[in-house]
């Protein structure tokens, strides 16, 4: 496994170096079904829930220009995730580390034990303009891995201490652990909360992304934080072709969305980025044959579906959102990153 030169993030060009520490005692949260590796090399696809603890050099990480991300800066304090949805864009980035994007991505969390303190050393720097950051654009910050590590409350309370402007997408319940937290920061500077939720077929749910709570549970996050006086926003992500995107997967999700007291919801047509694509398309070979031939023609060509199949879905969301009540409907391509070389789907 290379320990050099490696990428921090999807959304960053940089390489950061980074530095793997001896695992910390028991913090008194448990062990979040994660093992601790055994010594290196850590072996690749033995399906074993491993945290790699490692000290990161900085946290706060600047977007490339070229990235159309509605964000300039981003905090992730894991890589992996152990939510494991099929299609999740970040899986690639396992591969710097000589894991693979499948198995590995779900098992061997990444997690930069000292990013609490990174990010107060980082926002005092008279550098920092105190800009609005982004949590939960590459890997999901209240994953599983965060019951243990509590490193989203260190981030946290770093950013309502100075005021600073964030935001957090995450599928993880475990966010309500921080309500309070979170709340407290909303009264001293602008904060916004989503979840993401692609449908609320819970047996969908169980196959692409068998280890996040359901959508059910998710969309019970919005609803806490709005008794909070917090609005939160669903991103209606990703909406799977021949899957959910028929009208009536789509009214049934934003009939809840919108129950749920959601303040808009933003929808997302699937994107097969690679790492994802692979890994997605040998579950859609194994359990839906007969939609390779769709798949095939929507991303024979790249990383995205083409405009005309976005274009249907996300009006049809938007009238699915103007029937109950629900809007605004946000913008459908704010994660759309730089292309990359895609192999055949
Ligand atoms: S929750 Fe987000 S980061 Fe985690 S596996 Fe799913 S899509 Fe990827």
């Amino acid at each position: 496994m290379r320990w050099e030169n490696l990428r921090d993030d999807v959304t960053s060009q940089s390489m950061l170096p980074i530095e793997v520490v001896a695992p910390t005692p028991d913090r008194g949260s448990g062990r979040a079904g994660l093992g601790t590796p055994a010594a290196a090399p850590i072996a690749s696809d033995d399906g074993e829930p491993i945290a790699i603890e490692i000290r990161a050099r900085s946290i706060i990480n600047r977007v490339p220009g070229e990235s159309r991300v509605p964000f300039r800066w981003t905090i992730n304090p894991y890589r992996g995730c152990g939510h494991a949805c099929r299609y999740c864009f970040a899986r690639q980035t396992h591969t710097y580390l000589d894991l693979d994007a499948g198995h590995d991505f779900d098992s061997k969390i990444m997690v930069k034990v000292n990013a609490g303190a990174l990010v107060r050393r980082e926002l005092t720097d008279p550098r920092w303009a105190g800009e609005p950051i982004a949590m939960g654009t590459n890997t999901d910050p209240y994953q599983r891995a965060e019951g243990r590590y509590r490193l989203m409350r260190e981030i946290v309370a770093a950013l309502r201490d100075a005021a600073n402007p964030f935001s957090i997408l995450t599928k993880g319940t475990l966010i309500l652990r921080d309500l309070g937290l979170i709340a407290d920061a909303a009264r001293r500077a602008a904060v916004s909360i989503a979840v993401s939720v692609g449908c609320t077929d819970e047996a969908l749910w169980r196959a692409v992304e068998p280890g996040a709570p359901s959508p059910r549970r998710r969309l019970e996050v919005i609803e806490r934080f709005a008794a909070a006086g917090i609005e939160g926003s669903v991103l209606m992500a990703p909406i799977l072709p021949g899957l959910s995107d028929d009208d009536e997967h789509i009214d049934r999700t934003i009939a809840t969305i919108a129950a749920a007291g959601a303040r808009s919801v933003t929808p997302l047509p699937l994107h097969l980025r690679p790492g994802a694509r692979e890994w997605y398309r040998d579950w859609l070979r194994a359990e839906h044959p007969d939609l390779l031939p769709l798949y095939g023609r929507l991303y024979g060509r790249g990383s995205y579906a083409p405009a005309h199949y976005q274009r249907d879905v996300i009006a049809r969301v938007q009238g699915a959102a103007r029937r109950y009540g629900l809007g605004p409907v946000g913008p459908a391509t704010s994660r759309r990153l730089p292309a990359q070389r895609s192999t055949p789907l």
